[in-house]
């Protein structure tokens, strides 16, 4: 007998139908000799519903107000669970965050959680009940209700099987598991049975939205042995057959296996570029362009310097696309008065496609093909940027589908 997290998103969630079946899958687990903590998401659309009456107040609401009304969507949630449990004939609770309790810091709308307390919920399980606790909220310093960021009900369900040492955290979600890319965009993607913890890490960073980074992040640093699989199987299948399904996240690489060289590809048009040209090459001018942008909070991703021309230089990066105007005005107001560059330039049609491959530790030629395959579609790259699983590059938004789809069968990704 085991402990077990499932946590179930919000398709899953989306109608008491869906929670009938889900209460019928949390059953069969229970049934089967498992101690079972169940971690549902608000059924889906409530969190955009219930943030959206926010904004018809006011379109900048208090950050703690906010978190007051989106944790209501998984209150709802955890209630109806429990009842739905309840008329399967088990014995279930349901807790909020705050009631378990799960703290957090104070970063309301991104809080970060610290610590989960395992006494309340341990004696239920203890008693053979079937806990139902609230996915994306927890309780800060000062008491009042916070929650961790959109999707951040994986991280909640990874979080809590770290704490009471699961031998599983399964996620099931709308897909049953991880691609090789976005099948919307290559219809013979494959569904993954492994992926390795850095791997994830890389296509969750890259815009893969299968699981919250943070819940990724957390699983990697607890070891939490982690499964994303589907929701919209027969709930009454075999357990082990459906233990077989969905995409396992591994945390060594199994040398045992014949491992792909690459085993996806990103892609996201998150992002807009900034190009300042005609800066003077000299020590400091990096730091003199980023620095202020740091300052006021903007996350650089990829940052390409030229070479020098006339001892002057043009240095690009990018930034997310919803911060483009202020990383802007940072430029023109307190950059470029100390660095007085030629041209300062934007760009927001653009598009980063990443190829990501725990095999490229091992070998080479990858970027050699990456890039032969982009040449021969005749399509431009703007920026590179790598790391050790990892080469993005920047293109123009309009050849991303193109791209995606060349890569994933120069790399033979396709099933
Ligand atoms: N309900 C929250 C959201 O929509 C949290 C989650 O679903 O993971 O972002
Ligand atoms: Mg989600």
């Amino acid at each position: 007998m085991s402990l077990i997290v499932h946590k179930y998103g919000g398709t899953s969630m989306g109608s008491v139908e869906r929670i009938r079946n889900v209460a019928k899958r949390v059953a069969k687990w229970q049934r089967a000799g498992h101690q079972m903590i169940v971690v549902p998401s608000a059924m889906s659309g409530e969190t955009n519903r219930l943030l959206g009456l926010a904004k018809e107040i006011t379109d900048r609401p208090n950050p703690r107000e906010l978190d007051q009304i989106a944790a209501t969507g998984e209150q709802v949630s955890v209630g109806l669970l429990a009842l739905a449990l309840q008329a399967e004939g088990l014995d279930a609770i349901s807790f909020c965050g705050w009631q378990v309790p799960i703290k957090t810091d104070a970063a309301h709308t991104k809080a970060r959680i610290e610590s989960i307390d395992r006494t309340a919920v341990q004696a239920h399980l203890d008693a053979g009940r079937v806990v139902v606790i609230t996915g994306f909220q927890g309780v800060s310093p000062e008491g009042a209700v916070a929650t961790l960021g959109r999707g951040g009900s994986d991280t909640s369900a990874v979080a809590i099987a770290a704490a009471f040492d699961a031998a599983e955290c399964l996620i099931y979600t709308d897909v049953d598991g991880v691609y090789t890319t976005d099948p919307r965009v290559v219809a013979d993607a494959r569904r993954l049975s492994r992926i390795t913890f850095e791997e994830m890490l890389e296509m969750a960073s890259l815009g893969s939205k299968v699981l919250q980074i943070r819940s990724v992040e957390f699983a990697g640093k607890y070891k939490v042995k982690t499964r994303v699989l589907s929701s919209l199987t027969d709930p009454l299948m075999d357990l082990n057959d459906e233990a077989q399904s969905g995409t396992l996240i591994t945390y060594e690489e199994d040398p045992s296996m014949e491992q792909a060289v690459i085993s996806g590809i990103a892609f996201n048009r998150d992002e807009a570029k900034i190009t300042i040209a005609g800066v003077p090459d000299k020590p400091g001018v990096a730091y003199k362009i980023l620095g202020p942008v740091a300052a006021a909070n903007v996350d650089v991703d990829v940052i390409i310097q030229n070479a020098s021309h006339d001892g002057t230089t043009d240095f690009s990066f990018t930034v997310h696309r919803n911060e483009l105007a202020k990383a802007l005005e940072v430029i023109q107001t307190k950059v470029q008065p100390e660095i007085h560059a030629r041209e300062i330039t934007s760009d927001n049609q653009i598009a980063k496609v990443s190829v990501v491959g725990i095999g490229m530790k091992s070998h080479v030629g990858v970027a050699s093909q990456m890039f032969q395959t982009l040449a021969d579609e005749g399509i431009n790259i703007q920026m590179i940027s790598t790391s050790e699983i990892k080469i993005s590059v920047v293109i123009a938004d309009k050849y991303m589908e193109l791209a995606v789809r060349a890569l994933h069968k120069a790399f033979g990704l396709e099933s």
